[in-house]
């Protein structure tokens, strides 16, 4: 059954399962809903690059930390529906693009974004966008040049979203997402872990995700990539354990939307992937950059699927409810 009416109590006595008892209850919603064997495989690409006003402290792209990222202007469209095509010859299904903007402007470089999205939807994509915030109106034009999904992450939970941005509020966010809502556009929100936050801020946003009115499409769930120059350079590696834990906890809250094993996936080994997929991840992605950060390259990723026996998931896969009591 899908509920958005968790209580924060029900996400931590799950979040806090014995791991073995957690995977097991994981994998199980997880074959109720997908095909375990199936993974989506999403390309994430950079359109605009470095210079962003934000304050993001885990972010090598924000203007104020020297993080020797270079700087890029809004890529041409042409350049991005190469890139597009390359993606979808390797495999990728779904394509994301990311510009480091604070919010969304009604200029040039907006009329130019609708145009990718048009040309890479063409090319028979699941687009998706990630531009930072965004009014209802803009999300509607996105929507109607054919956007699948707009990222936009909780990043954290409430409490601790001052401690890692003060250029925005959590309400700003939220507000982004629902106009993405409102637009029929398929919302993409996850979180990042191992920011310094405690295992409360972990179930939390948990909690906000999974008691919104629709559950978000797809839920990344990162682990930091610290980056020299950023506030959170000197940051601890997360545990595999932790990414499992989260996960599954996501699998388990949100059985129906595609958990994304994001960043962070380049220090995994297979048997470590193989965990994140029994625990329910459903999603990567692929090619060597992750915007700015590194990510393991295609042939890498060809070798983990057959190793693992995965198929790509189809673009535009309705996943039909296998069963619906979770
Ligand atoms: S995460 Fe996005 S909004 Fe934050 S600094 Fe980086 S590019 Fe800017």
């Amino acid at each position: 059954m899908i509920r958005n009416d968790w209580t924060l109590e029900e996400v931590r006595d799950i979040y806090q399962t014995p791991i073995m008892d957690l995977i097991y209850r994981a994998a199980t919603v997880h074959r109720q809903y997908h095909d375990p064997n199936e993974v989506q495989v999403c390309t994430l690409l950079s359109i605009k690059t470095g210079g962003c006003p934000e304050d993001c402290a885990y972010c090598p792209q924000a203007a104020r930390y020297n993080t020797g990222v270079e700087v890029h202007k809004l890529l041409d469209v042409e350049t991005v529906l190469k890139k597009a095509l390359e993606a979808k010859e390797a495999g990728s299904t779904r394509f994301c693009m990311g510009a480091a903007w604070r919010e969304v402007r009604n200029n040039r470089d907006f009329d130019k974004v609708l145009e990718m999205v048009k040309g890479v939807a063409n090319l028979g994509l699941e687009v998706c966008c990630t531009l930072g915030m965004l009014t209802e109106e803009q999300a509607q034009k996105l929507k109607e040049a054919g956007l699948y999904a707009y990222n936009h992450n909780l990043d954290t939970s409430e409490d601790y979203y001052d401690d890692i941005i003060s250029t925005r509020t959590y309400a700003d966010r939220l507000k982004t997402i629902e106009a993405v809502n409102k637009s029929g556009i398929s919302v993409c929100s996850g979180g990042i872990i191992g920011l310094g936050e405690k295992e409360e801020d972990r179930i939390a946003m948990l909690h906000t995700l999974a008691t919104m009115s629709t559950h978000p499409e797809s839920v990344p769930i990162n682990a930091l990539v610290p980056v020299p120059g950023t506030p959170l350079a000197e940051q601890p590696r997360v545990s595999v354990w932790e990414m499992v834990r989260m996960i599954a906890t996501a699998r388990i809250l949100m059985p129906k939307a595609m958990v994304r094993l994001s960043a962070g996936r380049v220090r995994m080994n297979v048997e470590e992937q193989a965990l994140c997929f029994l625990a329910g991840a459903n999603s990567i992605f692929a090619g060597d950059k992750l915007l700015t950060t590194p990510n393991p390259d295609y042939v890498e990723d060809q070798k983990l699927f057959q190793i693992l026996q995965l198929k790509p998931r189809p673009a535009y896969k309705q996943e039909a409810n296998r069963c619906e009591h979770a």
